[in-house]
């Protein structure tokens, strides 16, 4: 499906400043909020795709980049979000629109009604370094990775927040123009979990939390690339209090390949020929991701030329089939030459068959650039 204009979703024209912009964003955040529509999933869909409109738009590099590429330039890589938010990042956005922490007139709006959500406190993310061998990343791979993450210590007991009841929220009433309102805002003394610890065992701290490490099985996709970051949801430290816990974010590095090097999907190799090789033929060994593998070289081989071993390269991310081995031939000149050597080739340099003589139609080097990338 096509996506919508961000422009149009926010009905606001593209010269719209700022303060415009977050008139507007405001208007539909308050239409469309889930807790006002309950089981309208459409509402929840307008209210996802009109916070992305804004997060987009409302920061200065992204709405250039927008402006000049559209959508396409929002594509973030593999892996990053691409587009779509989730509900946290949804309301933690809430703070700039509806202007700083407890009592905001959003959440006076919607908080406490009936058994809206809680914004619970979320963990930190945890983002750690991988490095993969091409040959790991040629067909994927599964790692057990070591993270040292924040959970929940053992021992420690919790008990329902006095402050707020286990609401999570404080709720005040304030006068306005409009009359008494009640006003709901995130329990300052439980953060909104809820719940406060009971019991905690000597040397665990008031979070709750104790640093552990772990051994975290994942599953690289094939394709991966330096610089992709994939993301475990719920991997990351856990929140104190019992919240959501945060994401693990897995940067991938490429370790360089002793003879084989990337190019997107396919991978290239360099193969130096002697010239007696060149003009017998022969058959000569060449490494591939995975193993040997023999190659011909016809008699009468030209340097520069390139073999495809189809299908030895690297498998696609997004699933559309694998990249090929590219072999560059080049033919070896000697550096040195014993005497008895250069006696030979002088004696050889003489023959007509020495001299070039390029067949009409052969693939000069801007055909072959234009064939093979
Ligand atoms: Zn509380």
């Amino acid at each position: 499906m096509a996506k919508r204009d961000y422009y149009d979703i926010l009905g606001v024209s593209k010269t719209a400043t700022d303060d415009e912009l977050k008139k507007a964003y405001r208007k539909m955040a308050i239409k469309y909020h889930p807790d006002k529509n309950p089981d309208d999933p459409q509402a929840e869909d307008k209210f996802k795709e009109a916070a992305e409109a804004y997060e987009v738009l409302s920061n200065a590099d992204k709405r250039a980049q927008y402006d000049r590429f559209g959508h396409d330039g929002m594509r973030a890589g593999a892996g990053g979000h691409g587009g779509g938010m989730n509900m946290d990042d949804i309301f933690s956005q809430f703070g700039d629109i509806f202007g700083g922490g407890g009592g905001s007139p959003f959440e006076s709006f919607f908080g406490g009604g009936g058994g809206g959500r809680s914004r619970q406190r979320k963990g930190s993310n945890l983002r750690i370094k991988l490095k993969l061998t091409l040959n790991e990343i040629a067909e994927g791979v599964e790692k057990k990775i070591k993270v040292n993450r924040l959970v929940n210590a053992s021992g420690v007991t919790f008990k329902t927040c006095s402050t707020c009841g286990g609401s999570g929220q404080q709720k005040k009433v304030v006068n306005t123009m409009l009359g008494q309102m009640v006003s709901a805002s995130t329990c300052s003394t439980c953060h909104g979990s809820g719940k406060v610890i009971d019991q905690r065992p000597p040397g665990v701290d008031s979070t709750g939390l104790e640093m552990k490490e772990e051994i975290i099985p994942i599953k690289i996709p094939a394709g991966v690339a330096e610089g992709m970051q994939l993301s475990m949801s719920g991997k990351g430290n856990m929140a104190p209090g019992g919240g959501i816990a945060g994401d693990l974010l897995i940067v991938i590095e490429e370790k360089e390949h002793e003879e084989l090097k990337r190019d997107g999907n396919n991978v290239l190799y360099d193969l130096y020929i002697s010239f007696t090789e060149a003009a017998l033929g022969t058959s000569i060994e060449v490494p591939t991701i995975d193993g040997k593998v023999r190659i011909k070289i016809d008699p009468g081989t030209q340097s520069g030329k390139i073999l495809r071993l189809r299908g030895k390269g690297i498998k696609d991310l997004n699933g559309y089939g694998k990249g090929d081995q590219l072999i560059h031939l080049n033919v070896w000149t000697p550096k040195k030459l014993t005497s008895e050597e250069r006696a030979m080739l002088e004696k050889l340099s003489t023959s007509d068959n020495m001299r070039p003589k390029p067949e009409k139609g052969e693939k000069g080097f801007f055909e072959k650039v234009k064939e093979f990338f």
